[in-house]
């Protein structure tokens, strides 16, 4: 008998993942990318899993702190002036999302996503070229202010509810546990039930290859509309020629948006550009991940190097490079670790897929009956992919769905 079949658009970690749930939830898979597979923002983040993330980024009092950082020329966000008018709409919709009853809405929705990644990739990883690339390692928050690192009030209070276990330290903890760090931390966090990945693109090329031995069909080839009749996507467009489909689940990152909209569905998805280096052999590393909540970045030891990763630039998908943010990253970097070597530096930017309210879009396509979308996890896509695949892959089955999607809904910005 021939399985149904379902074709996944985007191999990025939400992509693979989706594909490895479908299938074992009895569906034929083919996954197409307009370039290589985990190429995309996948490729080059921090690598910080983190079942404990339920503190938003739109939370009270960061329109008070974002002012400052867009003036200052190495503040960890910026807006291109040219896209400022552009991405108005955006940020308007971002300052409502802040304030607090929205924000603890947020952090339940995060939670719910978050909270059960590491068993997802245990799932997802066995007996694969992925496995042993996610580690249960604590991660480490630091500020050179005192009592600065745990966040506001309201962000110890989220993690509270969330029963997110959360030690402060002191300038003196920080040293025993990070001996790696400058002696200029006075505040710090630790998460001892959070991870990291060894390898982002590791970990999805490898379950890509998971998929395809499963007898996922992995095709090269950017989609560019749909064919369709009623309310049903008949084809997708790829590289000009129409592509059969019997449903289809539209995973592409930050270039969902165009996506989503031919499928009539128009959604404020932006792209949140970030920036990192990863030094090769840089003597000294932390053992974990370390962000430092001054200047918003996370430092995460890899297995080809230490990566400092972050900041947030507006500045739309086609716009070059600003390298000078990675280079900024060289100089935390020095700042950071004393003794460290950047001898070998490689450098990577990537988009975000970022919705004004900071949660993603998960569930079927309103206005077409086959259709379904899966993206826009921004800064927290590497630890909400495992879980996404699985409940899209639970609703493309028609089966009920292992948490409550309502704050995912797809028509939430009608
Ligand atoms: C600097 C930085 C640091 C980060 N750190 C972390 C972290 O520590 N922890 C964490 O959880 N998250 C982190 N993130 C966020 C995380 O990387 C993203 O949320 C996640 O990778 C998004 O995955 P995705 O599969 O949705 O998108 P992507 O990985 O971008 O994949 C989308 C894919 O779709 C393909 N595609 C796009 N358009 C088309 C088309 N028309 N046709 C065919 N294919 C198409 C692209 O080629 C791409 O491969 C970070 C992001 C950045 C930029």
């Amino acid at each position: 008998m021939t399985k149904p079949s379902v074709t996944v658009v985007g191999a990025g970690i939400v992509g693979v993942a989706s594909s490895l749930w479908l299938q074992r939830a009895g569906f034929q898979v083919t996954l197409i990318d307009a370039g290589a597979v985990g190429e995309g923002a996948s490729f080059g983040n921090a690598g910080n899993i983190s079942p404990g993330a339920v503190v938003p980024y739109l939370i009270p009092g960061i329109w008070r702190e974002a002012p400052g950082w867009l003036l200052d020329p190495q503040g960890p966000l910026a807006v291109r002036p040219g896209y400022f008018l552009k991405v108005l709409p955006w940020l308007a919709t971002a300052v409502r999302s802040a304030k607090e009853e929205a924000a603890l809405a947020t952090s339940r929705a995060m939670h719910a996503l978050h909270g059960g990644t590491l068993e997802a990739y245990d799932t997802l990883t066995k007996d694969t070229e992925a496995e042993g690339l996610i580690e249960l390692s604590g991660q480490l928050y630091v500020s050179e202010k005192p009592d600065s690192a745990q966040g506001s009030e309201l962000a110890q209070r989220m993690r509270a509810m969330a029963g997110v276990k959360a030690i402060n330290l002191d300038w003196m903890e920080i040293r025993e546990l990070e001996p790696s760090l400058a002696p200029i931390f006075k505040s710090g966090l630790l998460l001892p039930d959070n991870g990291r990945c060894k390898n982002p693109h590791q970990l999805v090329t490898g379950l890509a290859r998971a998929a395809e031995r499963n007898g996922a069909t992995i095709l090269r080839g950017k989609v560019t509309g749909f064919q369709k009749q009623g309310k049903r996507v008949q084809a997708i467009i790829v590289d000009g020629k129409p592509h059969p489909v019997e449903r289809v689940v539209i995973a592409a990152g930050a270039a969902s948006g165009a996506l989503s909209a031919e499928l009539g569905t128009r959604l404020p998805v932006e792209a949140e550009r970030g920036y990192h280096i990863t030094i090769e052999d840089p003597v000294v590393a932390p053992r974990m991940p370390v962000t430092n909540t001054d200047a918003k970045f996370a430092c995460s030891p890899m297995n080809c190097g230490l990566r400092l990763a972050g900041t947030a630039e507006f500045a739309g998908m086609e716009a070059p490079p600003n390298w000078q943010r990675a280079e900024l990253l060289k100089l935390q970097a020095q700042k950071m670790f004393p003794g460290v070597k950047l001898d070998k530096v490689t450098r990577w930017t990537g988009n975000r897929p970022s919705l004004p309210d900071g949660l993603p879009v998960l569930g079927a396509a309103p206005k077409y009956d086959n259709a379904y979308f899966a993206f826009g996890n921004s800064h927290f896509g590497m630890s909400a992919g495992p879980v996404m695949g699985k409940v899209i892959a639970e609703i493309v089955a028609g089966k009920p769905t292992s948490i409550d999607v309502a704050p995912f809904a797809p028509d939430r910005f009608r």
